[in-house]
């Protein structure tokens, strides 16, 4: 029922022309976080972007509500609320390379609309709000409500919908246009660990005086760098040509004094997908593994890292913790963070677990591991979050995708946690089409006009079947 209402509704060009118009209006606001003014926790732009957009629902026929400036609200009709649509109106930074268009400049070209939120969130956000609209122009029949949930802060931790969700109970149905299709039900709970290990101030050389690698927990290292005591970069160059060959990293080598300045480059990559880059503190710690090193603390410590996170170990196997499931694939483990002083180190790693880790085959194994060679370790692991495959609501989802799409529906497990990631039940479920890529958090991000419009369609007889 509807399919054919709905897909003619949305075929019409003005409906095209609306779209664009709309997700305009709210790219042109800077809507990055900063800091809480009164009212706004957090800051004018992502409150100027729900001002926004509220009144843009409101136009289109929605009964909205601002929360205090964290979420805004828009509800189809004052029934009962069966579904919940989470979308976010804030927005990373642009940072810089912008080709096509300024950021909150947007502009078509080739049916793509550019502008830092086409893609994410505020494109998906429109859509949604025109998929509710075309429920209302198509008079069709709802016994319950949809309510869109705009929130402002998808991208600095999601304290938006934690402070909804603390006020407002849970829908029966929820799912979020923050990914992409067809739908991810699956997403791995994590563990990241900080380990410690000290060790007296000592003299003997070489060793080992400081070293750096990382700058954030779920980014693989680019860059690492060590400070060795007492030896020469000619000594050194031959095993660094080894260990290049081994670890494909580039090693560049700085005599300062009587100390050598070792860089290490390799390539960075989202921590959740360790195996797309090249770990520089691990290509680090093979090198320094292989150099003539005095027997010191320092060096006692680096072998025993060496051991635990070996150069392109990216599923925890030397730590012990390697394991996989059907559902959720294999557990990806990235040395994100190291510190190195003179008399002790601190350390981080990020791994994804899949459902099947426990304390028992994660963490307690780690802790063994760890302390087995005379580190501490602290960290609790979260949670995973998973919506069975075979639940009526993502069984209507993929259908609904498979109606308008013409691809084959299918259910997606990840590394990374969406804006459902705390909700009981909820999926992730658009906008993208599968390959699609609108280079999001980066320059000239972009969205395909054409696949919002059949996201639209999606959406629309989704809430025709979900709130009937
Ligand atoms: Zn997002």
């Amino acid at each position: 029922m509807y399919e054919h209402e709905i897909d003619a509704y949305f075929d019409d060009p003005a409906r095209r022309a609306e779209l664009v118009e709309h997700i305009s209006r709210l790219v042109r606001i800077r809507s990055v976080r900063e800091e809480a003014r009164p009212g706004m926790p957090f800051g004018p732009g992502p409150a100027a972007a729900l001002a926004e957009a509220l009144k843009l629902a409101g136009e289109l026929g929605m009964d909205v509500r601002n929360y205090e400036n964290y979420v805004g609200t828009a509800d189809l009709n004052d029934q009962e609320t069966a579904l919940h649509i989470l979308c976010h109106l804030d927005v990373v930074g642009e940072g810089t390379g912008w080709t096509v268009t300024a950021p909150y400049e947007p502009r078509l070209v080739d049916g793509m609309l550019y502008g830092r939120g086409t893609d994410d969130d505020k494109g998906p956000a429109v859509a949604a709000l025109l998929a509710m609209k075309a429920l209302r122009d198509l008079a069709i029949p709802l016994s319950k409500n949809a309510r869109l949930i705009l929130g402002t802060d998808e991208e600095s931790g999601s304290s938006d919908i934690a402070y909804y969700y603390a006020r407002e109970p849970y829908a029966p149905y929820t799912f979020s246009p923050d990914a992409e299709f067809p739908l991810i039900n699956t997403e791995k709970g994590s563990y990241k660990p900080t380990f410690t290990k000290t060790w007296p101030a000592e003299t003997a050389t070489p060793r080992v005086k400081e070293l750096h690698g990382g700058f954030r927990i779920n980014v693989l290292p680019p860059e690492a760098e060590a400070l060795v005591a007492g030896l020469s970069a000619q000594a050194a160059r031959p095993y660094c040509d080894r260990a290049a060959a081994d670890t494909g990293a580039a090693y560049e080598l700085r005599e300062e004094g009587d100390d050598l300045r070792i860089l290490c480059h390799g390539k960075g990559s989202h921590a959740s997908l360790p195996e797309g880059g090249n770990n520089a503190v691990t290509a680090l710690l093979h090198l320094l593994r292989a150099l003539p090193l005095a027997k010191t603390g320092s060096t006692a410590a680096i072998w025993s890292l060496n051991t635990l996170f070996p150069h392109g170990d990216c599923t925890g196997a030397a730590l012990g913790i390697a394991q996989a499931d059907a559902v959720s694939g294999a557990l990806s483990l990235a040395f994100s963070l190291l510190e190195v002083g003179e008399t002790g180190l601190e350390g981080r790693f990020d791994s994804r677990v899949p459902l099947c880790a426990d304390e028992a085959n994660c963490k307690a194994v780690a802790e063994a591991a760890f302390a087995r060679l005379g580190f501490t370790v602290q960290g609790e692991m979260e949670p995973p979050h998973h919506t069975p495959a075979d639940s009526p609501l993502v069984q209507t989802l993929l259908a609904c995708y498979e109606q308008y799409s013409g691809r084959k529906g299918a259910c997606l497990a990840i590394g990374g946690g969406t804006y459902v990631h705390h909700i009981p039940g909820g999926v992730a479920f658009g906008c993208g089409m599968p390959g699609f890529d609108g280079n999001m958090h980066g320059a000239d991000e972009h969205t395909c006009v054409d696949d919002l419009l059949t996201a639209c369609k999606i959406f629309a007889l989704a809430i025709a079947r979900l709130c009937a």
